[in-house]
C-alpha cells in the first residue's frame, strides 16, 4: 500500500543523474568532455508515516491518511532518481510523537537524517526536544507558527545550544516575528525558512517579509513547493520571477530545493520536482545548481 506508482521508463531516462548511468553514455560523455561532475542531490524536505498499531494516530486526527508513505517507497524513488540522501521531516499527523520518523532514521544516517516536532506551548518544551535529539538523533526542529498570536515559540535557545537547524513553516505575516527570534541568536542559530514561507506570486509586499531576512547570514529559504503557488501547469513558469528575487537576495548558498513528498504526488512527481529545480528555472547556473540541490543541504545536515 503506497502513494507512489514507479516512475515511468521515460520520467527514469530523463531524470537520471550521470552518476545512476556510470556504465552508461552520460557518464562518458561528461567524463571525455571535461564536465564538472554531476552535482549531489540531497533532499532536505519528505515525510513518512505508516498505518500500525505501534505509532497509533492521536485521536483528535480526525480523518488519518488512508495510504502509507513508507521508507522503503521513498529509497525507490530516490535510488531511481539519484536522490543520494534525504532528509524526514516529522509529519504533523502524528502530533507530537515523533517515533515513527525516529525509528526510520535510526542507525541509517548516512542515508536518513530527521527534523522533529515539539509542542512549543508545552511545559515540557525543553526536555521534549532533548529527548528527540538525544535519543533519537534527530537534526533540527520544526515550528509553524500560525497565522494569530497563538502557538508562541519554542525555547530557540534550546535548539542554538543543541546546534540544530530550526525550520519555520508560517505564512510570510508572521515573518517578522521570526526575525525577532533570529536576531536572538543570529550567530548561533540556523533557520530555514520552509517553501519560501508560501509568499504569494502575486503580493511583492509579502514577499519583502522574506527578503529582508537575507540580512542575517545563517537563514536558509527551502524554493519548494512552486506547485502550490503556481496558476499554471509544470513547470509553474508563473513562479520563475519571485524565485529569482529570493536568489538574487539570498544567493544560492543558501537555497535548497526539496520534493516534500509524498505531498508533491497530487501536483506533478517526485521525479518532475527534481526535473524542475535541476533543468528548469534557466537563471540558475550549473554552480547555483550544485548548491541548491545537495550543497546546502549537507551544510545544515551532517549525514554520516
Ligand atoms: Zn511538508
Amino acid at each position: 500500500m503506497t502513494t507512489v506508482s514507479s516512475p515511468s521508463r521515460r520520467d527514469f531516462l530523463r531524470t537520471a543523474p550521470a552518476g545512476v548511468a556510470a556504465f552508461g553514455t552520460t557518464f562518458l560523455g561528461s567524463a571525455m568532455s571535461g564536465e564538472p561532475p554531476a552535482p549531489r542531490i540531497i533532499d532536505p524536505h519528505v515525510h513518512v508515516w505508516k498505518n500500525d498499531a505501534k505509532y497509533p494516530w492521536p485521536k483528535e486526527l480526525a480523518r488519518p491518511p488512508k495510504e502509507d508513505a513508507l521508507p522503503s517507497t521513498l529509497s525507490e524513488l530516490m535510488k531511481a532518481n539519484g536522490v543520494e540522501k534525504t532528509v524526514i521531516v516529522h509529519v504533523i499527523h502524528y502530533k507530537w510523537d515523533c517515533r515513527y520518523a525516529g525509528d526510520t532514521i535510526k542507525g541509517q544516517r548516512d542515508k536518513f537524517m530527521g527534523v522533529c516536532r515539539v509542542d512549543p506551548t508545552a511545559d515540557s518544551a525543553v526536555e521534549d526536544l532533548n529527548h528527540w535529539v538525544k535519543e533519537y538523533g534527530f537534526h533540527g526542529v520544526r515550528l509553524s507558527p500560525a497565522a494569530g498570536e497563538s502557538g508562541d515559540w519554542i525555547n530557540d535557545k534550546e535548539a542554538a545550544e543543541l546546534k540544530i537547524p530550526m525550520c519555520i513553516l508560517c505564512p510570510s505575516t508572521r515573518l517578522p516575528d521570526v526575525g525577532k527570534v533570529i536576531e536572538r541568536h543570529k550567530d548561533d542559530l540556523d533557520i530555514c525558512i520552509d517553501h519560501m514561507a508560501d509568499c504569494a506570486i502575486d503580493k511583492p509586499d509579502e514577499l519583502k517579509n522574506l527578503l529582508v531576512l537575507a540580512k542575517f547570514p545563517r537563514v536558509f529559504v527551502k524554493i519548494s513547493h512552486l506547485w502550490s503557488l503556481s496558476g499554471e501547469k509544470y513547470p509553474y513558469k508563473d513562479t520563475y520571477g519571485q524565485v529569482k528575487k529570493v536568489y538574487g537576495a539570498f544567493g544560492p548558498k543558501r537555497l535548497m530545493w526539496g520534493t516534500d513528498w509524498p505531498m508533491v504526488e497530487k501536483y506533478c512527481s517526485y521525479a518532475k520536482a527534481l526535473v524542475l529545480y535541476r533543468d528548469e528555472l534557466p537563471f540558475f547556473t550549473a554552480e547555483d545548481r550544485r548548491w541548491i540541490l545537495g550543497e546546502t543541504a549537507l551544510k545544515l545536515w551532517p549525514f554520516a
